[in-house]
């Protein structure tokens, strides 16, 4: 993507970002008493609630001109860093909440990736800092990690969290070595975006122990079709893996049916990503990808509708270019092997559609990954401002 389209998509994130926000603050502050940030009679800037400043308040809060930084009761416009309310850990500079801004930034808990002003809980992978490239787990800079980790300029060798570009020679993980110069794995400069659809379920612990052996993150698009392995969605976050919403019930009588069927359901999914990883993800998938037709049958429009609102609400949808065809005619660990195997070969970034509530998928992964890993590829975990693929909206 060429700067100027970079830069225009991140601006109007950003205002649509701020749209939503007001929003959610127009809509609380209505219904409970809720504080409000305002000039007192000795021009002072301060955090009121039930007509009074509220002195006990530390944390962020918003008026018409934007959301600020409270200490105490007041608007403290020297704050510059990380800080936090009920809604999220924010990014402010000169007291005030930077929506749009991008970097990594501190607090007394550590060092955090923002993204349009807030922090990313589902940024995973090698990202810039103003010295040196980081590695960031779960929004957070992890410096007890040393290994390999990637972004989509490659797959790099970090060292106690950092990317060590000294580093030359060898590296080993699961049985596949690495050449590393300056840094950086050797290789064909091809990049795998692995995504599992519709658990997790069964076979999802079996499928973490095999991207654990070898190092590779994915990224999952939950569901809640069984609902006892909820608890799996914790483990792929805490390993590191990207998490985004699929939907609750996957059923398209009930979320193509209208689109508030369809958030509706959506809040659902979000509301159990919370609960096991703590936040809400910006991260999702239409079931059948934007370019499904049976939707047509429950409601005509409602994807062109969809993608629209979806975009409106700050949220990432992804569809992908190569198919495992898992949830289609191929029954077999072989099939799925060759299916991916022959797909990645025609793109320099591949997103893969693959199921984790498949056995013979999960049981073709060691296989499927070895190969690509051995011919080359990296493996990279989805982002909302990374690469992404958008078939055509045919309804
Ligand atoms: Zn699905």
């Amino acid at each position: 993507m060429n700067t100027i389209q970079s830069i225009a998509r991140r601006v109007t994130a950003a205002l649509m970002l701020v749209c939503v926000l007001s929003t959610m603050f127009a809509i609380t502050s209505s219904a409970e008493s809720e504080r409000v940030v305002k000039k007192n009679s000795k021009g002072v800037w301060v955090c009121m609630k039930d007509g009074k400043v509220e002195k006990s308040y530390t944390g962020v809060a918003g008026n018409k001109y934007g959301w600020w930084r409270i200490r105490k009761g007041k608007v403290d416009f020297n704050a510059t860093g990380v800080c936090q309310n009920e809604r999220g850990w924010w990014y402010v500079k000169h007291g005030k909440v930077s929506f749009g801004h991008n970097g990594i930034h501190h607090n007394k808990n550590g060092w955090w990736y923002i993204r349009d002003g807030a922090v990313d809980f589902f940024a995973n992978g090698v990202f810039k800092a103003r010295n040196g490239w980081w590695y960031i787990k779960q929004g957070k800079f992890d410096r007890s990690y040393t290994g390999l980790a990637s972004n989509e300029y490659g797959n790099w060798y970090i060292k106690k969290g950092k990317v060590d570009f000294e580093k030359n020679g060898t590296y080993e993980k699961g049985g596949i070595e690495y050449k590393i110069v300056n840094g950086k794995v050797q290789n064909n400069g091809k990049k795998i975006f692995l995504t599992f659809d519709d658990g997790p379920g069964a076979y999802t612990d079996q499928l973490l122990g095999i991207l654990d052996k070898y190092g590779v993150k994915a990224t999952f698009f939950v569901t809640s079709a069984y609902p006892s392995y909820q608890y799996d969605i914790k483990k792929e976050y805490d390993a590191g893996h990207g998490i985004a919403a699929h939907t609750y019930t996957h059923n398209y009588w009930t979320i193509y049916r209208s689109t508030g069927g369809f958030w509706e359901d959506h809040n659902r999914i979000q509301k159990v990503i919370e609960e096991q990883t703590g936040h809400r993800t910006s991260m999702m998938r239409f079931p059948g990808g934007t370019s499904n037709t049976v939707s047509r049958r429950y409601s005509r429009g409602v994807m062109s509708a969809l993608t629209k609102q979806a975009a409106d609400k700050h949220l990432f949808f992804y569809d992908w270019n190569v198919d495992a065809d898992d949830a289609g005619k191929t029954r077999t660990a072989n099939g799925v092997f060759n299916n991916i195997t022959s797909g990645v070969r025609y793109h320099d970034k591949s997103i893969v559609l693959c199921h984790d509530v498949k056995p013979y998928t999960v049981n073709a992964m060691d296989r499927t990954i070895r190969w690509c890993l051995q011919n080359g590829y990296t493996f990279c975990v989805c982002q909302p401002d990374g690469y992404n693929y958008h078939m055509r909206v045919a309804n």
